[in-house]
């Protein structure tokens, strides 16, 4: 009885201590693509081709609606002297990008990320001027994701609630809404029916109660934009589900050195 009861209790510490080692490790999202590197550039097609063969688990894109009703994949609201949204899809394709490619439609784009069956597409949609622009964009980039079959592996980021609610009535649930603004609690996110807080570094470090607080609540926490190694270890050791990064080659390898 007694030998029963001592590898009963072995058996706990064995469990006990596994689980500790068992929580699930950052997972890490390259931001605008893996760009930092050779032949590639921010919300470039190269830049997806390159996060998933440095193995990361998401790669980021910017999405526009340009006046004339084409989804683009671009950062800044103002690129070459063209803002994003009020100027036509033909002028906005003569821009080129630093390594060559035109700035590319979410169309293209996204065959691209189906080419790639293991890297997560972590999708911002911009912010626009008015709130029925932000619905015919949300309405064309659910088609499209559902074109091109990578709805199940795509994640939706938004700093618009009224995006976020209209992706949320678009999509099945399942689907992740995570909101970029930072002025909400998870608590808050939760109550709003949305997956998770996807918030700036300085945000979550005036508020690193919060990744505790998502987790009770079920809600995930991906950080913006962490690039120095002090910022990566950081939000590691915080116990934050995603790092959103500048440099994915580095954070993938200080994952791999922690282990
Ligand atoms: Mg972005």
């Amino acid at each position: 009885m007694k030998l029963l009861n001592l590898i009963a209790a072995s058996g706990i510490i064995i469990i006990s201590s596994a689980s500790q080692f068992c929580r699930a490790e950052t997972k890490v999202v390259a931001h605008r693509g893996f760009w930092n590197t050779e032949n590639s550039a921010q919300n470039s097609l190269a830049s997806f081709a390159k996060a998933d063969s440095i193995g990361c688990f998401g790669s980021e894109i910017d999405v526009w609606l340009t006046t004339d009703d084409h989804l683009i994949v671009n950062h800044d609201k103002n690129f070459h002297g063209l803002y994003m949204e009020t100027a036509p899809f033909d002028e906005i394709r003569k821009i080129k990008l630093p390594n060559g490619e035109k700035i590319p439609t979410l169309d293209e784009y996204l065959a691209v990320v189906r080419k790639h069956p293991d890297t997560r597409l972590i999708l911002e949609m911009k912010s626009l001027t008015d709130y029925s622009r932000e619905d015919v964009a949300a309405n064309k980039i659910a088609v499209l994701l559902r074109k091109h079959g990578v709805l199940d592996r795509t994640d939706i980021i938004v700093f618009s609630l009224n995006a976020a609610m209209t992706f949320k009535k678009l999509f099945p649930t399942g689907v992740k809404i995570f909101y970029l603004d930072g002025d909400l609690s998870p608590k808050k996110i939760k109550k709003l029916g949305l997956s998770g807080i996807d918030y700036s570094v300085k945000v979550l470090k005036k508020h690193p109660e919060w990744v505790e607080q998502a987790h009770k609540n079920d809600v995930e926490v991906n950080v913006w934009t962490a690039n120095s190694e002090e910022d990566m270890k950081y939000f590691i050791d915080l116990g934050v589900d995603y790092i959103t990064t500048d440099h994915p080659d580095k954070l993938i390898n200080l994952l791999k050195n922690k282990k």
